[in-house]
Parts: structure tokens; sequence; C-alpha cells
């Protein structure tokens, strides 16, 4: 049969956009992570249009195999895994900036643009304009990043990536093409509003009902833009503090922050076992928060610094400069990466422990972040493992993100499985907070999320699954 598939898609994309060499599938098969077992990917596609990605679902529907839309595979859960074999759909052929309209403020991308395609094009010919960009690779996608509810350097002002989104143009599992937001009946991609919102059938459902082949994306004014420090003892005091500035002060771009352990990875200190687990016996604090403010005056600029200088009250702000003294000279890194993103972050990860590193990240409450972070820190310690934590105020601080780092050796397949333990265990303790839901949850953690759904619920979610996918082709074994 897979002889037969092959000749059939060759026919739709050209022989060279088509591969079953197992050293080609084996770069879709599995993302390196100890969230998912490997899956298998019989054939790769390249598709170079939405004509084309249309004739490859009409396929898999024909043959009744699995298909799986995919652009870089490192979103850390395991969600572009084939789980069930078939046909990897590689989008990266369709990364063209398709229009900007810099009157409204959007992009209109297709599906495989990456952030270097998007940010590389704007910088070129609109350098006024600037998309909400997350800390992933360059490499990585706009628009699954986006899908899944992604976070990036506007999501205190602008909400997670399902709010960037003005619509999507979508091949159905059934292959049918179909429109959301404006571009449905215009040709303006300017918003969701106010029709009925169909984007929604498509965000949060990792790629399980359809591949969006175009995309409406927000962009924002590029303006001059500082950042802030808010240093604090521990990450309970830091939490409170961002709360002050998040209801007191206007004009901020993003808030977020890391714990002493991130810190030093980020500043390419390699994690050695004889390194104090505690910030206390480090002999250092243990919130270090980074405020991005956007102005486009200096008076304006001034004005806002000090109004969140006053609203933090407590914790000491400073420039990256007075915290980069704070640690030895030959740990400085050159040229302080959190200033532009996109970057290449393997820091995260000590790759002197062995490179492999996966997280525990949910969407929670302001009121259950420090908690968090303490239980995380807790389990960790009895794995004998850091625990690096990143956290996020989102949509003017309506909601955070939390998540904990654990490190391992990717060469040590029992050092794998105490880091999966770890991982597990956090996971289970953290749940234990009444607001706690994981993003870019692997498998076994989005049974958990919905283990307090009512049935109603579930059902409902299963049914608009079989609605668009009868033949349940679309990325089996991820949403849900
Ligand atoms: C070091 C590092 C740092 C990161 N930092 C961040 C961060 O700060 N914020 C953040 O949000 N993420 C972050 N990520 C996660 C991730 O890289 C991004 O969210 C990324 O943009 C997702 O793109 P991808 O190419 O990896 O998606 P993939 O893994 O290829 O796809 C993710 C999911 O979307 C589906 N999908 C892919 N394309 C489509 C499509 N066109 N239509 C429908 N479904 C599709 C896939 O089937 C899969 O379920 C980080 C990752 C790494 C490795």
């Amino acid at each position: 049969m897979w002889l037969e598939v092959r000749r059939e898609l060759e026919r739709v994309v050209g022989s060279e956009y088509v591969s079953s060499d197992p050293e080609v599938t084996f770069l879709y098969h599995w993302d390196f992570v100890t969230a998912e077992e490997p899956g298998v990917c019989d054939i790769v596609v390249m598709p170079g249009s939405t004509r084309e990605v249309q004739e490859v679902v009409r396929l898999a529907n024909k043959w009744r195999i699995p298909v799986v839309p995919w652009v870089s595979g490192v979103n850390i859960g395991g969600l572009a895994t084939p789980r069930r074999g078939g046909i990897v759909v590689d989008l990266r052929r369709m990364n063209r900036i398709l229009e900007v309209n810099e009157d409204d403020m959007y992009a209109v991308v297709e599906g495989g643009t990456t952030w270097g395609d998007l940010k590389g094009h704007l910088e070129r010919h609109h350098p006024d304009l600037r998309p909400g960009v997350p800390w992933a690779p360059a490499g990585a996608g706009v628009v699954p990043c986006y899908l899944c509810y992604g976070f990036t350097d506007l999501s205190f002002m602008a909400g997670t990536g399902a709010d960037f989104l003005n619509g999507l143009e979508v091949v159905l599992p059934t292959g049918e093409v179909v429109r959301t937001g404006s571009c449905m009946c215009t040709s303006y991609w300017h918003s969701r509003a106010p029709l009925p919102d169909l984007t929604g059938l498509f965000v949060g459902w990792d790629g399980a009902t359809g591949i969006v082949t175009k995309a409406g994306v927000k962009l924002w004014p590029n303006l001059p833009t500082e950042y802030l420090i808010l240093l604090a003892d521990t990450v309970r005091d830091g939490v409170e503090a961002f709360k002050r500035v998040a209801r007191k002060c206007t004009g901020i771009l993003d808030m977020c922050f890391v714990n002493y352990t991130w810190l030093m990875s980020l500043l390419g200190y390699h994690e050695k076992e004889e390194d104090p687990l505690d910030p206390e016996e480090a002999g250092v604090q243990d919130f270090y928060g980074l405020i991005a403010v956007a102005a486009s005056s200096e008076r304006e600029m001034e004005a806002k610094k000090e109004a969140i200088e006053e609203a933090a009250g407590t914790g000491v702000l400073a420039d990256l400069e007075a915290v980069m003294e704070l640690f030895p000279e030959e740990a400085r890194p050159q040229g302080y990466a959190l200033v532009n993103p996109p970057i290449h972050f393997y820091n995260c990860w000590n790759y002197s422990y062995g490179g492999g590193g996966e997280w525990v990240g949910c969407y929670l409450s302001s009121r259950h972040v420090a908690s968090y972070y303490r239980i995380a820190v807790s389990v960790a310690k009895k794995y004998g493992r850091h625990a690096q934590m990143y956290g996020r105020v989102m949509s003017g601080g309506h909601h955070w993100i939390a998540r904990v780092n654990i490190s391992f050796n990717k060469d040590d397949p029992s050092d794998i499985e105490a880091a999966r333990r770890c991982l597990m265990e956090i996971d289970e303790k953290v749940r234990q907070l009444p607001s706690v839901v994981r993003y870019k949850a692997p498998s076994w953690a989005k049974e958990r999320n919905f283990s307090r759904a009512s049935p109603d619920s579930l059902e409902l979610i299963k049914r608009v699954r079989r609605l668009l996918d009868p033949n349940g082709v679309m990325n089996p074994g991820h949403g849900l």
C-alpha cells in the first residue's frame, strides 16, 4: 500500500517533496522529549499550496491513514509526533508573507511561516511594525505557536497567541477549505468580530481539526522599548510586586520572571551536582523579573519607569548591566539573550548536564504562582534536581503562566526515566492547586487536564471532532 500512497503523493507535490527514506522520516518520528514515546512517520510530504494540502488530505481519507501537520516539531509536548504512523505534512515550503496591512496592523502568513521568516520580512520591509515573538528558536512556526496558545514578548499587553489571530484559512480533515473571521466575507483579515467565532474550532486542538494554510496575525507599533529588572528575595515577594505593577501601570508590553537556577543557566553557567539547590544557601535572591516598557519619547519613558518603580514598592529596579554585575565576569553572557528574541535558548537546559530538558508548564491564577513554585521545588529536590522556574503575567494580569524545567542527560536512559518520574510528580502535585491547567500538554497530562471536566463537556468536544473528521485521520492520538 505505502508504495501506491507514495506514488499518488508524488503526483500531487512532485517526487522531490515526498520521502519514505528512513534517514528522512526519522527526523519526524519524535521530538526527543520524555513526554511522549517515539511514533512512526511512514511518509513525509512537503506541499507548496493550499490546493496541494487539500489533495494530500483527500488521499489520507481515501487510504484511511493518519495525516499530521508539522512545522518544526519543537513544541516540547510531543504534539506533532505521529502516534499512529501515516503522513507527516511538513509545511515549511508554505512560508510566504502574503500581505502586510500597515493601516490595520496585521500580516497574512502561510501555515509554515517561521519566526525567522516573519521577523526578517518585517525588519526589512515594515520596520515600524513588529509581531509578538516567543523565546522559541527562529526556525519554529508562527501559526502552531498561536494555535497552541503560545505566549510572547507582548503577552502582558495583548494576551496569548490565540488572541493574536484575526482569522484563518483551513483545510478541514475532509479536504474542504474554510475561512474564519473577517476574511470569510471580505478581502480584509482585520478581526474575528462580529461573526460566529469559528477560529476556536482550530485553536487548542493540536492540529487535530484541520491544517491551517493561512493566518491573519496581529502586528504592533515597533516603539523604542526598555527593559527593567525587578529583583526580590523570594518568588512570593516578586509575584506580589508584579501584581502591584500590573494594576497601576500602562504601556507595559511584557512581564516575566525566572528564578536563580534559570538565570544561572541563561548566563551560560553549567549546573553541577554540588551546586546549592537553595538560593539562600547560594547567597542570592530568587526572583529576577523583567518588565518591557514601550514609549514614543524619552519623557514618556521616564514617566512610565517612575510609575513602575513607585508601584513595585519593594524590590530593586535596576537595568540589565546592574544585574550582570551580580555575577562573576566570566559567567556574563555576550549580549543578554532576553532582549533580542527569537533566540536559541539552548542554555536553558545546561548542555554540560546532557542536553535534555523538559517542562511542566501551566496557565493559572496569580494566587497560585508562588505555591506552584514551592511545590515544584520540593518535588525536584526529592529527585536531587534544580527546578528552573519561569513565569509570565498574561493579558494585563488576568491570568499567569508558570513553568518548571528539569534538566537530564539525553544519553542516559536511567537519568531520562528519573526526570520523567520527577516531571510527572510535579504535574500531579501542582494540580492540587485549583486553577492549574497544563498547556501544550502531552497526552498523559491532557487526560489529567480533563479529569475534572463534566461528561457533557467532554462529549461535546468529541462530537465536534467527529463532525469535522468522520474518518479520524487528522493527527490521531492528539487533541482529545
Ligand atoms: C527553547 C524553546 C523555547 C520556547 N519558548 C517558547 C515561548 O516562549 N513561548 C511559546 O509559546 N512557545 C515556546 N516554545 C515552543 C514552540 O517552539 C513554539 O510554540 C513554536 O512556535 C511552535 O512551533 P513548532 O514549529 O515547534 O510547532 P510544531 O511542533 O510543528 O506543531 C505544534 C502543534 O501544532 C500542529 N500544527 C503545526 N502546524 C499547523 C498548522 N499549520 N495547522 C494546524 N496545526 C498545526 C502540530 O500538529 C502540533 O500539534 C519554545 C520551544 C523551545 C524549543
